[in-house]
C-alpha cells in the first residue's frame, strides 16, 4: 500500500518494517503506527485491543465463507475503539 507522506509530501510505501506496534495506556491496548522513512513522522493507523487480536486469528484461521460474520464483528469493535462507530 502506498500512502503520501502529509508531512514531508513524499510517497511512502507501507511496509512491514515500517509499521510499529506499541502498547498505549488501558488495558491490553495496542496502537499500530507506522514511520514515514524520510521524514520520520509517526502516523497511527489503528488501535487494538485484546479481543480484536484474537479475532483477527480466529478470522485467519476460519475457512473463507464462513469469515463474513466474524469480519462484521472486528470492523464494529475496530470502529468502536477508533472512534468511528456508528451509533
Ligand atoms: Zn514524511
Amino acid at each position: 500500500m502506498i500512502v503520501t507522506c502529509g508531512e514531508c509530501g513524499k510517497k511512502v510505501e507501507i511496509e512491514p518494517e515500517n509499521v510499529i506496534e506499541r502498547k498505549v495506556p488501558g488495558y491490553g491496548l495496542r496502537e499500530t503506527y507506522f514511520i514515514c522513512p524520510h521524514c520520520e513522522t509517526e502516523f497511527p493507523v489503528c488501535i487494538t485491543n485484546r479481543e480484536c487480536r484474537m479475532l483477527q486469528v480466529q478470522i485467519r484461521n476460519t475457512d473463507t465463507q464462513f469469515r463474513e460474520p466474524l469480519q462484521k464483528k472486528l470492523r464494529k469493535m475496530m470502529n468502536e475503539l477508533n472512534g468511528k462507530g456508528e451509533r
